[in-house]
């Protein structure tokens, strides 16, 4: 059954292409999307932030690890594939990363161990793209893009699966309400002519697996949520580049988050919302 009926024939507009991480920026705070997205050249950053190394490391050696044979995939292999690919960007000290590097290597051990890893997804960390309406029989008016971390094939259809490795596990809640996954499986959908309703998040430290299975509904409500923010970012910038006025048509949006957010150093709103968090802070106990 074909999922979700995607119009091509007449395009009356240029359409807005956005990814994931794009659309949840500028639901987050409009300064963070433009100073990540539109100025250039970007503002001064932040340094690394441990737990965006950790995450990285752990994505790159599990790549890795599918990347292998299947009976080369084992709980040494893939603890060995992680030092390997091990960056030291944002912890405190070498102590601290060598306590992360092993507990990391354990992680990606026992994923092996307590998961089914014989199978080779059909893809690793492969872009997928769309153009998508999110009301049946009009014309596509986005296109969704990104890079999802593992497509599997299981049966006749697609799941989705996102490596997590943050402090607290998500819950199947976070699954079906996460506007990435739901992104991802409709996009999978379209690139690889196959259903793709089931999304997962797989949280490395605890080992666990959030998971929820999308109707087509579920997915038209994140679409049109998509939609929303895609018209909204787009005015903006296209207001921007006719002259508008930069602070109100990219407002700061402070909170808590500022504390940990890369454009810091070039924001004082960011700079007074919250102290500045120390770069390993948000590590996963
Ligand atoms: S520091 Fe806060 S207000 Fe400033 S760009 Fe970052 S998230 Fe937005």
């Amino acid at each position: 059954m074909e999922q979700l009926g995607f119009e091509f024939e007449v395009q009356p507009r240029k359409l807005t292409k956005v990814s994931p991480a794009r659309l949840a920026t500028f639901d987050d705070c409009p300064r963070r999307y433009r100073m990540s997205y539109v100025d250039r050249p970007p503002p001064t950053r932040t340094g690394p932030w441990a737990h965006s190394t950790l995450g990285a490391v752990v994505h790159n050696a599990l790549r890795a690890l599918f990347e292998l044979s299947p009976a080369r995939r084992t709980p040494a292999r893939a603890a060995a594939l992680l030092a390997e690919n091990w960056q030291d960007g944002g912890f405190a000290d070498a102590r601290q990363a060598a306590v992360y590097r092993e507990r990391a290597q354990s992680w990606v051990a026992e994923y092996v161990e307590r998961n089914d890893v014989s199978t080779t997804p059909i893809g690793l960390e492969r872009w997928v793209s769309a153009p998508v309406s999110p009301e049946p029989g009009k014309p596509a008016s986005l296109i969704i893009e990104g890079r999802a971390d593992r497509i599997d094939e299981r049966g006749a259809e697609l799941v989705i699966v996102d490596y997590k490795t943050g402090r607290r596990a998500p819950d199947e809640y976070e699954a079906r309400g996460s506007q990435a996954l739901a992104m991802y499986a409709v996009a999978a959908a379209r690139t690889l002519r196959r259903p793709c309703r089931r999304v997962e998040l797989h949280h490395l430290p605890s080992g666990t697996v959030a998971a929820a299975e999308h109707s087509e509904a579920s997915l038209r409500r994140h679409l049109t949520r998509a939609e929303e923010t895609a018209e909204d970012l787009r005015a903006a910038t296209d207001d921007l580049a006719e002259g508008g006025d930069v602070q109100s048509l990219f407002p700061a949006r402070p909170s808590a988050r500022c504390a940990w957010c890369d454009f810091r150093p070039s924001c004082p709103e960011g700079q007074q919302a919250a102290p500045p968090a120390k770069s390993w802070e948000l590590l996963a106990p």
